[in-house]
Formats: structure tokens, sequence, C-alpha cells
């Protein structure tokens, strides 16, 4: 089996097979990052750029250690500190790595579509790690195995995506692999944080009430609010927003079930998510933070090329 998709720059160009092939290949290594010996020759002689023109920690610490594990070469740039700020184009600098002879690139970028137009343009295998509002496809991917490790699998499941839904590219990437792999989405927060036709656009549930979505679902992914992408006010303080919108503990001392509670990180603690649900046991937050390398691991490797699975 293999992937039908030479890159990946979304969830949105992979078919439901290509979502099944990673998690199951995620699966395999995570078997492999509980040996006492990590790691595996998979990517020996592959050499992989980590491109960061955005900030970081989580998606680029996760990358680097997959690639570690798999023996890959790896090459780590970000934009401050290079020719970025002489004003070298995005093109120049990644032509100039290339005929350094690399293989793959993994790039975070602000600007949407900035890994779609270098696949374009390079003959390397490009992984998004978050393009602007768009996509980061390897963080809905480490979202489903983490969902489907506790709860079995996605199909029929409810999940409630909460919070700044319209510049949230983790927000899109699970509406698009959660829609195609069967799962029910309500998405809640703020009316200025939801885009107006996404109801209709993508089949998903909406409500403005935090109370309703958290009684309905069977997970809540709570997100981010991106205080960076926002240019002008959407609501009227942080400390309103957490009132009205936070996850809190009282929230989920009156459900009728147990739910899981996710967040992409960075977490704004007492903001979107109180610490006492963050740290409580119905998060399953570091576990999301585990599964991120096995599924990165499977993703590098599938779209290495190389056949000869070693794990
Ligand atoms: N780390 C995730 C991202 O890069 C989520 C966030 O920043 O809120 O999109």
């Amino acid at each position: 089996m293999q992937l039908r998709t030479k890159h990946l720059l979304g969830i949105r160009d992979l078919i439901p097979e290509d979502i099944q092939l990673i998690l199951d290949t995620a699966r395999q290594f995570k078997e492999v990052l509980q040996r006492p010996i990590k790691k595996v020759p998979s990517l020996r002689d592959i050499t992989v750029v980590n491109l960061f023109y955005e900030n970081s920690t989580r998606t680029r610490i996760s990358f680097e250690l997959a690639e570690k594990r798999l023996s890959a070469d790896t090459i780590n740039f970000s934009a401050s500190g290079s020719s970025v700020s002489k004003g070298e184009t995005l093109l120049d600098t990644v032509n100039n790595i290339l005929s350094m002879k690399v293989d793959m690139v993994v790039m975070r970028h602000s600007a949407t579509g900035a890994p779609h137009f270098l696949a374009q343009h390079i003959p390397a295998a490009i992984i998004n790690a978050g393009d602007g509002i768009n996509e980061h496809p390897t963080q809905a991917l480490l979202d489903a195995l983490s969902i489907i490790e506790k709860l079995g699998q996605l199909k029929g499941k409810k999940i409630a995506i909460i919070g700044d839904i319209m510049h949230s590219r983790v927000a899109l990437s699970n509406i698009y692999l959660l829609s195609k792999m069967g799962a029910e989405i309500t998405l809640a927060g703020p009316p200025t944080l939801i885009p107006r036709h996404i109801q209709e656009a993508f089949g998903v549930n909406v409500t403005y009430n935090i109370k309703e979505a958290l009684e309905w679902c069977d997970v809540a992914n709570v997100l981010r609010i991106q205080l960076e992408r926002q240019n002008q006010v959407l609501f009227s303080s942080l400390r309103e927003y957490n009132q009205t919108y936070g996850v809190k503990k009282s929230l989920l001392d009156n459900l009728t079930k147990q739910i899981l509670i996710m967040h992409p990180g960075p977490i704004n603690r007492g903001v979107e998510l109180d610490s006492d649900v963050a740290d409580s046991g119905h998060s399953i937050i570091l576990d999301q933070v585990e599964n991120g390398v096995a599924v990165r691991m499977a993703v590098l490797y599938l779209l290495s090329g190389r056949r000869e699975a070693n794990a």
C-alpha cells in the first residue's frame, strides 16, 4: 500500500484510505517508540530540511525527533537569523537549500498556500507543518490517532471543536479528517469566531453555547485563541471569553458522561481552557504530543518512497 499523494499539503487532498494507511503505519511506529532502542534505519541516506518561517515548539521538536528516530539526516532552518531578513524570496531560499541535495521539506509558514507554492516549483516531497489559517495536517492525524486509541474508532463518534474556528488551521484539518472518516462534528464558540457559511459548506453542526456542545460530545477539542492572527476586536476581553466560552471544571462536573478533552497547544490557561481541566483525568493532551512523533514518522516514511519497512 502506498499514499496516492506525493506531498502532504493538507487533509483536504487525502482519501480515507490514505488517512487509514498513515494511522496504521503510525501505530506500528508507536510500537517502535516503546522499545528500549527507539531508532530504525528506514530513512537512512534521506535528507530532510525543517523549514520554519513561523514559531513552533511541539511541531518542530516532534518532526525533528521523528526524523532522528528514522535515521534521516536533518537540517534545521528558521527564518529569523537567515537571509530571509535580507530580502531573499522563499523560492530562492529553498532552491539554494535543495542544491545541497535535500530529499524532503517540512515547512511551516504564516502564509496560506506557501507549501502548495513550493510543491509546484521544486522536486522534493513537501510536508505542510502549518500554513497560515489553512491546514495543519499532521495535527489532525495525531488528534485522530489519539481519539481512536481511547474510543476505538472515529466513525459515529461525536467531536466538538471549540473556540477560534475562524483562525485555526487545526480546526480546518480536523473538519476534513473527521468528516472523511465518518465522525459527527459540532463547532462551538462565539459567533464572531465561527465562519458564517461553514455549516452548509462542511455539513457540520454549529452552536454558540459551550454547555450544549459539551453535553453532546464524546470528545471536546479546545482550540487556542489565535490573537496573533486577529486584526480586529472579535470578543470584548480574555476574561469575558473565559466566562462565556472557556471550558471549566464546573461544566464537566455537570455532565452525565465522561468526555475526553484535547488541545493542540500551546494552551492559554485560564482563557479557552482552565488549568484544572487541562491537567485532569479528562485530558489526553500529553497523549496527543506523544502520538505526534509516531504520526510524523509515518508521514515521513510513506512520502519518502522507501518501501522496505524496518519497523
Ligand atoms: N500549534 C498549533 C498550530 O500551530 C495550534 C496553535 O498554535 O494554536 O496551529
